[in-house]
């Protein structure tokens, strides 16, 4: 017979207020093969932990099961507590009697009932548990950065400097990201450029350090420590490693009608570009759909005076694979669309803009030099109207139900920045709540008014009307209960932010999850934030959710320590818990192969005995290194031949059994 010990935790009050703990402990203590029964406040304590140490040393248990949160959460502390106590961690078991059980009920008899289920069950699974030994796995002692914004540069900085070598993808044609585009930077209104382009400098020349720009992710495989990545190098028609970064080729280019990505479409750029004067690499690219050559076959300008023979205009996009340890995912976030909102004529009117184009209109390399005009006439403005939370915390379908965290601190940066240039000018700032939370936040924003004279206006904008060369603001002041019309030259909208559209398809790829808003997920919000469910695979930066550029930084950091702390394990064990083939059983139709999204199983012929005759036969193998220990392939398989060690079929039925008692 076994000697099962069952420790139930209460977890303060979560398990405790819900769970009658002594009719849990009665209803274990009857359970044959239950030799130790004991509760705790925090089981996951030291206190707790050593509880359960004790009684495996003082009672000879052989099985343990901890009825407790779930296994997401602790397991991997519990079964450290087991192994050092001279169990198999495998032989530990947990009933998660507080997700599945006290928080989704409200009835204490219902929960008690539920819990005794959970626990009859966790001990019968427990009975049939086998000790499993993981095995080891190289790591590869690289890293990928995927996302070149300040993130990814920062985290990329950080893991090469701590000599691991780190390429980052880049999907435009210079890392940068937003930051890049922002003039100066709150609390502190420092020049954005001024620190963030040394970064950018620093990344392309460290030595560990490789970029891959005008690049993206094209397929993923492996796992955690043996990522194999394929990535897509777009062609840039221009040769990196002839070009001089002249810009001869895109001063002659003839065909200047595309819109400046960089300048948020303000200015005009050529066919052949280079985004903004500090882009890193300093390379030209072409854009095919802008070019003459490519559209009509004529042109070519820029091949006859480029001077260092740069011009490729037959190259073609290039696929290289690589292997990586770990994968930091950077890839920030956008600003919405606001063709749907209406009410303000962003669309239409030229002296409408996004937070964005403000960035450019006051940056003193943008499209006005810094001057900060009218976009419609060149005029000075008189009076300018921010409106924040266009389209954050909006439960209508066109909007997003999340604060977007950054609008206002950046719209009392934007109002500071004009009263600055330009005292004259009226500033008014509609707003739902001033939030601003952080380090010198609020006293930045409480400068905006008391020391520039920003009119902040608790209310929201209905409509703006433009009326002659003016934009007529109506709004309403909630304090006062007042109707406003201001009339206005311009107006700045804080346009919500968003994640970036390709994030569920660089999300399958990569096998991470997304959450309702496409910001993708973290393991934890609390105790796992830079982690994903993927082992080996990290979060830095805005595309988690909103984030300012502190927040990205310590984020890009804590992702940085992460990938450096699996580099330098240099080996790792494997999760024991993977499927294993019964090949008297598999019929070889490999259906199982399909199925598998990791790959990890393939055909192989062995030799069997039939009717005293050696035949070959086909049947499934699994590559246990590549084995996540989904059970997929256990449910494929028809025959049966497919058993998931840990959780064998065999396993689940008697939890079933226990729970139908
Ligand atoms: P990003 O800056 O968005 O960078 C992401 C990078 O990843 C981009 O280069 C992108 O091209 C690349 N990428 C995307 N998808 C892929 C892919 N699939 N493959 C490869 N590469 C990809 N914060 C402050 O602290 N102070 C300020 O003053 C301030 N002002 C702001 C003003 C405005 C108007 C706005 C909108 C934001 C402001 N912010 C400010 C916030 C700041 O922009 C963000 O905190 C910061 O940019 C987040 O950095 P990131 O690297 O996570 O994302
Ligand atoms: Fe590079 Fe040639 Fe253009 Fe000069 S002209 S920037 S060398 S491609
Ligand atoms: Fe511009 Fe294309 Fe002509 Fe080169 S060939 S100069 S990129 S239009």
């Amino acid at each position: 017979m076994q000697r099962i010990g069952v420790f139930v935790c209460w977890c303060g009050t979560n398990i405790a207020g819900t769970v009658d703990i002594d009719q849990v402990k009665q209803a274990a203590e009857k359970i044959p093969g239950v030799v130790n029964v004991q509760d705790y406040q925090y089981m996951c304590s030291e206190v707790g932990q050593n509880l359960i140490k004790n009684a495996i040393k003082e009672q000879k248990l052989d099985r343990v099961v901890i009825a407790s949160c779930s296994p997401r959460m602790h397991e991997a502390t519990f079964r450290k507590a087991a192994k050092s106590a001279g169990l198999n961690p495998y032989l530990v078991e947990i009933a998660n009697i507080r997700e599945q059980c006290s928080w989704v009920h409200k009835n204490k008899e219902e929960a008690t009932e539920k819990a005794i289920a959970l626990v009859r069950a966790a001990v019968a699974k427990a009975t049939l548990n086998t000790e499993l030994v993981p095995g080891e796995i190289g790591v590869e002692p690289r890293a990928l950065e995927i996302g070149g914004g300040i993130a990814g540069i920062q985290t990329a900085l950080d893991i090469a400097e701590a000599g691991y070598k780190v390429d980052i993808i880049e999907k435009t044609p210079s890392i940068g990201g937003k930051m890049a585009q922002i003039d100066k930077t709150f609390p502190t209104l420092d020049c954005s450029a001024c620190i963030l382009t040394p970064k950018m400098v620093d990344a392309s020349t460290h030595p560990n350090i490789n970029l891959y720009t005008y690049s993206e992710v094209e397929a993923v495989q492996g796992y955690v420590g043996n990522f194999e990545v394929t990535i897509r190098q777009k062609a840039r028609s221009v040769n990196a490693d002839k070009c001089t970064g002249c810009g001869i080729c895109t001063d002659k280019c003839p065909s200047k009608k595309a819109e400046s990505e960089f300048d948020e479409g303000l200015r005009k750029r050529g066919a052949i570009y280079i985004p903004f004067p500090q882009a890193v690499p300093n390379v030209p690219v072409i854009d095919r759909e802008e070019c003459l050559k490519f559209k009509t076959g004529k042109c070519g300008l820029c091949e006859r005076v480029c001077p260092s023979g740069a011009i490729e205009f037959n190259q073609e996009d290039t696929l290289v694979t690589q292997k990586y340890g770990a994968i930091v995912v950077a890839t920030g976030y956008d600003l919405i669309n606001l063709d749907k909102f209406g009410e303000y004529p962003y669309t239409e009117h030229p002296d409408v803009i996004t937070s964005l184009e403000f960035e450019r209109l006051t940056s003193a390399a943008g499209p006005t030099a810094g001057k900060f005009l009218r976009p419609s006439n060149g005029n000075k403005p008189k009076k300018v109207v921010f409106v924040q939370c266009v389209g954050s915390r909006d439960k209508s379908s066109r909007g997003k139900t999340y604060c977007s965290k950054i609008c206002c601190m950046y719209t009392a940066k934007h109002a500071m920045l004009i009263k600055e240039k330009y005292p004259e000018i009226e500033v008014y700032v509609f707003y739902i709540d001033v939030r601003t939370p952080g380090k010198n936040f609020d006293e930045f924003q409480r400068r905006a008014v008391e020391e520039y004279g920003v009119n902040y206006i608790k209310g929201m904008v209905g409509k703006v009307f433009p009326e002659g060369d003016k934009l007529q603001v109506h709004g309403v002041d909630a304090l006062s209960s007042e109707t406003l019309i201001i009339d206005a030259d311009m107006v700045v909208l804080a346009a919500a932010t968003k994640a970036k559209d390709d994030a569920q398809e660089l999300g399958r790829k990569l096998s991470i999850s997304t959450d309702a808003n496409n910001f993708f997920t973290e393991a934890h919000p609390k105790l796992r934030p830079v982690e994903t469910h993927s082992a080996g695979i990290y979060l830095a930066g805005a595309c988690q959710g909103p984030k300012d550029i502190p927040e990205t930084v310590a984020q890009s950091s804590a992702a940085a320590a992460k990938a450096i702390g699996l580099l330098n394990k240099g080996k790792l064990v494997n999760n024991p818990c993977v499927s294993q083939v019964d090949e008297q059983i598999c019929s070889g139709c490999l259906a199982c192969t399909k199925m598998c999204p990791y790959e990890a199983i393939s055909s192989q012929v062995i030799e069997v005995k039939e009717q005293g005759k050696i035949v070959k036969k086909t049947v499934a193998h699994v590559n246990e290194a590549l084995c996540q220990g989904c059970g997929g392939c256990t449910v494929t398989c028809r025959a049966g031949a497919l058993d998931l060690k840990g959780f064998m079929n065999r396993q689940i039925l008697a939890e079933v059994d226990a729970i139908c008692l």
